[in-house]
């Protein structure tokens, strides 16, 4: 392997990068990492390139123009994992980075026209850009868990050994020839290494951003936009994996469907923001009521409905009977009667389809409470 097929092929690698980063960001304007990463790939493909015409010597400007580029580059990913992160960046003294990479190759500076210098200085900057990113990105995986950032911080991790094996290599033999891979099978070895992590640190990001975005996804998919607890199909998923969970070890499950009385007039005579609000409110109270391992979901209209895990229906009544004093409690506005009436049932697990079942037991509970005058909890047999 020579020298101008590595640049060329580095040129060309960052470059891909840098069009799907781009093109990813045109579709998704709010993750402004992407403008970054993929600035940081075009920057990278454009040291290279000139890397590449520089061939076989280069020197002067080129030679500082090439370590700014790159010194910008590693900037812009930087910064990408701190936009990613939703944190701001004080720009005061970053632009002064790149310009001090490119002063680092002057021939004033001490690395003067070494050569080994020079590549000992960039191996230098990438393993400072790598172990940076490893800090950051490991406490940002404390803060929010994503698979994918694995894959980065393995990622950064090697290219911080594969650094250090590249400058250790070059004090110990030390490039002569501009064209040294040719002669050095150490250094080429390390270099089509590099080679790979450029397009495993291009694909890293890409992963670790579609993850986010596809969670982001899902949770639109389950929530209801009104109250933010969970809508019909996300209550059902969830609750699938609890009914599993509670099989599994014996315990008992129930649940509670809660209908708000009389809220057709509430509507007409307060307007449709009043009861949206009331919706609003219910749902907020509900969801400090209820254990954080207990599911709240919007049944639909003004029905909401809850799923308790490991509770009897006798424990179940308690809670519910909780959710309907301090309902009536709450007060939205002047002559508003905020009052629910609760229908609760254990799961029977010995049935087909767990949370039908028990729901439609559950709505027989609340017909017998609306039927009883409402503002009640009653509860069906087991
Ligand atoms: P009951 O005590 O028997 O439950 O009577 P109700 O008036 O609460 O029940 P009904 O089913 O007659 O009326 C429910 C009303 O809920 C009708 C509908 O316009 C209203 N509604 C459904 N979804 C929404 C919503 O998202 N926002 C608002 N403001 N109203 C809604
Ligand atoms: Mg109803
Ligand atoms: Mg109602």
């Amino acid at each position: 392997m020579d020298m101008l097929t590595l640049e060329l092929t580095l040129t060309l690698a960052y470059f891909f990068f840098a069009v799907l980063l781009a093109s990813l960001w045109c579709m998704r304007r709010s993750e402004a990492a992407l403008f970054w990463w993929a600035s940081h790939n075009l920057a990278c493909s454009a040291g290279h390139l000139l890397l590449a015409i520089g061939e076989p010597q280069l020197q002067g400007t080129m030679d500082v123009l090439v370590a700014g580029l790159l010194g910008l580059g590693y900037l812009c990913f930087w910064v990408g994992c701190r936009r990613f992160a939703g944190q701001s960046v004080d720009w005061r003294l970053l632009w002064l980075l790149p310009l001090a990479a490119a002063a680092m190759v002057t021939p004033y500076s001490p690395a003067g026209d070494s050569l080994a210098a020079k590549s000992g200085v960039h191996s230098l900057m990438i393993m400072l850009l790598s172990a940076v990113c490893l800090v950051r990105e490991w406490r940002a995986q404390m803060g929010e868990y994503l698979i994918m950032r694995n894959l980065a911080l393995a990622c950064f991790a090697l290219t911080f050994v594969v650094m250090l094996a590249r400058l250790a290599e070059s004090l110990v033999n030390p490039p002569q020839a501009q064209n040294y891979l040719a002669h050095n099978s150490g250094q080429a070895v390390i270099s089509l290494i590099s080679l790979s992590l450029v397009m495993f640190w291009g694909i890293s990001v890409l992963l670790m951003s579609s993850e986010r975005q596809q969670r982001k996804l899902d949770k639109l998919a389950r929530t209801d936009a009104l109250t933010g607890v969970l809508n019909r199909r996300g209550f059902a998923r969830l609750s699938g994996r609890q009914f599993d969970r509670c099989r599994r070890d014996g315990r008992p499950a129930s649940v509670l469907l809660m209908d708000l009385d009389h809220f057709k007039k509430i509507n007409d005579s307060h307007g449709h923001e009043a009861g949206d609000r009331m919706l609003r409110a219910f749902a907020d109270m509900a969801g400090e009521v209820i254990r954080p391992g207990d599911l709240l979901g919007r049944h639909g209209g003004e029905e909401f409905c809850a799923l308790l895990p490991g509770s009897t229906v006798a424990e179940a009544y308690t809670v519910a009977e909780r959710v309907r004093s301090r309902f009536e409690q709450l007060r939205i506005e002047p002559g508003i009667r905020t009052t629910v009436s609760i229908g609760v049932a254990q799961v029977d697990f010995d049935v087909g389809n767990l949370l039908d079942a028990a729901l439609q037991k559950a709505d027989q509970a609340l017909y017998e409470a609306k039927r009883l005058s409402r503002n009640r909890v009653s509860a069906a047999p087991v």
